[in-house]
């Protein structure tokens, strides 16, 4: 970006930078130069128009016009600020998660539609869903696994930021692969993207998602096969299964539950009408 001559206001920053977000292709570029701003700045999103009016000091120029040239770049502003809020709570993330989506917390609403005190996650990559779960369920535990152990990293950093880690065990492990003891609630957000879908995926998803926490190189559906597999032996009686679902799998993944032996299995949709969510309960014994 070119430097200003003068100083300009953090409302005139904010619009230029959005020109020039929007110029790149960037669809919500007031949105992101907004956002950007308030980190520039240092100031909580709900006090930047205080600061509308105030000439912004070099560093913070110097700051938003980096942060801008990343966003122009594809980088996601939740990888630029280094975390975003899900479900109301802020959760660091890094390349080594998924940026957590606000679909997944149709996911969230539907665990809390009943009781649980022990669940699992599998595959947690940021802890998104299972510290959103514990911080809303104070009597609630959990098991939290994922193949990746920079991802658990992570995952520990936000259960202590939202005093969830006494509550919280991390593991890391292949599916169930090291997972031991029984669940009333088994979540997961699996890597469900088919690897032929990879390069038409949005650029800030192609850079900013590590890999293997978008696809399974084999079809999409590896982790719903596992989980199916795999589930009905750590789940307590009456025990439900929450998984996440790309939108045209709904009724695949219901076929994988229900062969497994799963009973009243249902597709959720999420808030943009799409699939989002299929629920399978263990068999009654
Ligand atoms: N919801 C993500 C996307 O569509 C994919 C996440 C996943 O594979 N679990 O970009």
């Amino acid at each position: 970006m070119s430097s200003a001559v003068g100083a300009k206001t953090v409302q005139e920053e904010i619009y230029q930078g959005a020109r020039i977000l929007e110029a790149a292709g960037i669809a919500y570029g007031m949105r992101d130069a907004r956002r950007l701003m308030t980190a520039a700045l240092g100031v909580n999103t709900d006090r930047l128009t205080l600061h509308l009016r105030d000439d912004l000091p070099e560093a913070a120029r110097r700051l938003f016009h980096e942060f801008c040239e990343r966003r122009v770049q594809r980088e996601p502003v939740s990888r630029i600020l280094g975390g975003r809020l899900f479900y109301g709570r802020w959760f660091k993330n890094n390349p080594h998660v998924l940026d957590p989506r606000p679909e997944t917390e149709i996911l969230v609403e539907l665990a809390l539609l009943r009781d649980f005190e022990t669940f699992l996650d599998i595959g947690t990559g940021s802890g998104c869903i299972a510290i959103t779960l514990l911080a809303e369920r104070r009597q609630a535990t959990a098991l939290a696994s994922d193949i990746s152990g920079e991802a658990l990293t992570i995952a520990k950093e936000n259960a202590v930021s939202h005093a969830a880690s006494t509550r919280a065990c991390f593991v890391i492990s292949d599916w169930f692969a090291s997972i031991e003891g029984h669940f009333d609630l088994i979540v997961s957000n699996p890597p469900y993207i088919h690897p032929d879908e990879i390069p038409d995926l949005e650029p800030e998803v192609r850079k900013g998602d590590p890999l293997i926490a978008l696809t399974d190189h084999v079809d999409g559906l590896t982790g719903y096969r596992e989980i199916a597999r795999g589930a009905q032996n750590h789940l307590s009686e009456n025990g439900r299964v929450l998984v996440e679902i790309g939108s045209m799998q709904g009724q695949q993944v219901q076929n994988l539950f229900e062969q497994a032996g799963f009973v009243d299995c249902a597709i959720h949709q999420d808030l943009d009408g799409r699939d989002r969510v299929v629920e399978a309960f263990a068999q009654k014994t």
